[in-house]
């Protein structure tokens, strides 16, 4: 490609990238509206639009205004053309998602994992269960945008490894991207859970109309995904947003970091059962066990759930302090038995921070709910096609060309 060539293209990227991202913004928006949002000259627009339509980005809508003879058309994704795939490994489990191009599910598979399960056999199960599911919707390579992988982290995004995840020994230095791609034939784009879970309300969620949030889930581990601007952080590490690892107890047990005391160690599941038991017999228990306790009103088991909460609502408060977010939200395996003392939780956070913007402490629950990391995997491709349109459809055509 010569210098010429090489600057068009990349006009052309930019391009497409603002007309998909005022779209998607908008949810749907006239021609003319895109001019004028834009800057783009109408003939730019409309050439553009006509390329998003005819690979099925986009769908027009005809609405009527009401006047006789005039007739509005506006633009729209197309949830009906292009799906997305989203693969989420966990500890326990695995899901395979597809959705379309708004965020939705259109199916979805989950599958228990044991820690005895090795990397090479759960990749294989993965692509096992994404052949079937497509199959049974009857796609074809073409008609699939692109795949992301949400799995624990930390990991190193440029080789496509993970490094050492907590609780997750078989997968230490795994290539799991290039293991992943050989096997689906496709590229992987992939995130660690947290940053996909964010992902996930970044372009399907609140990030819409908040671009500045906190995604805090809690679970098995204690993760964060911090967004600003539509950014999703990662650090000169790849450690921004690691909240779970916020010392909330100098003197408090050892956590998997090297460190001692922090969030994860007292306010995750393990970290709760292990509090609760004393140690003695918590493997055994499970947090359904723990949440009957409490609501049978036994004193060991409501004192542990008070400390949990407190705790959270002083970590809680210090994000806002420290990230000053539009919003906060929470989600993972741990939130659905907190929800409902997200009002509490609410006021003592609101009651803890300065007093001129405690009206605009704002916490939610998670949109998706326990698939909120394969949606956000999803999500990947989604935020890929956003950015940098082209590339997603030219790999997109390559593989009509191969299909033909
Ligand atoms: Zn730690």
């Amino acid at each position: 490609m010569n210098a010429k060539s090489g600057y068009l293209r990349q006009v052309k990227q930019s391009n497409l990238s603002q007309v998909l991202k005022c779209i998607w913004r908008m949810e749907q928006v006239s021609r003319i509206e895109l001019v004028e949002k834009t800057g783009l000259t109408s003939g730019t627009i409309t050439n553009l639009t006509q390329d998003l339509i005819k690979v099925g980005l986009l769908r027009e809508e005809e609405l009527s205004t009401g006047h006789v003879g005039r007739r509005r058309v506006n633009l729209r994704l197309n949830p009906k053309r292009l799906k997305m795939i989203g693969i989420d490994i966990g500890r326990t489990s695995y899901e395979v998602v597809i959705t379309d191009l708004v965020g939705q599910t259109l199916r979805s598979t989950e599958r228990p994992l044991s820690a005895a399960d090795k990397p090479e056999q759960v990749l294989d199960a993965v692509s096992a269960s994404l052949k079937r599911i497509t199959a049974d919707m009857g796609l074809q390579p073409s008609d699939l945008l692109g795949a992301g992988l949400s799995i624990p982290g930390p990991m190193n995004l440029q080789e496509g490894t993970l490094l050492v995840p907590p609780n997750f020994a078989s997968w230490e230095y795994y290539p799991v991207r290039r293991e992943l791609e050989a096997r689906l034939g496709m590229d992987i784009l992939m995130n660690d859970d947290a940053r996909t879970s964010a992902l996930a309300e970044r372009w399907f969620g609140y990030g819409r109309k908040d671009p500045n949030f906190v995604y805090v889930t809690m679970g098995q581990g204690i993760g964060g995904g911090i967004v600003s601007d539509g950014e999703v952080l990662q650090g000169s590490n790849g450690l921004y947003g690691q909240v779970g690892h916020i010392t909330v107890m100098p003197d408090g047990e050892l956590c998997e970091c090297g460190n001692t005391g922090c969030w994860e160690t007292v306010g995750s599941i393990p970290g709760i059962l292990r509090r609760w038991a004393h140690g003695a017999g918590a493997e055994r228990k499970t947090i359904d066990d723990f949440f009957a306790a409490v609501k049978e009103g036994e004193p060991r088991a409501e004192r542990c759930l008070e400390s949990t909460l407190k705790v959270m609502e002083s970590t809680l408060t210090t994000l806002f302090n420290v990230y000053d977010p539009d919003l906060l939200i929470l989600g993972g395996k741990l939130y659905p038995y907190l929800q409902s003392y997200l009002p509490r939780i609410q006021n003592h956070v609101k009651a803890s921070v300065y007093p001129f913007f405690q009206h605009r402490v704002r916490i939610e629950s998670a949109s998706f709910g326990a698939s909120q990391s394969a949606v956000g995997a999803a999500s990947l491709v989604f935020g890929s096609l956003m950015e940098r349109p082209l590339d997603v459809l030219e790999a997109l055509r390559s593989d009509e060309g191969e299909g033909a």
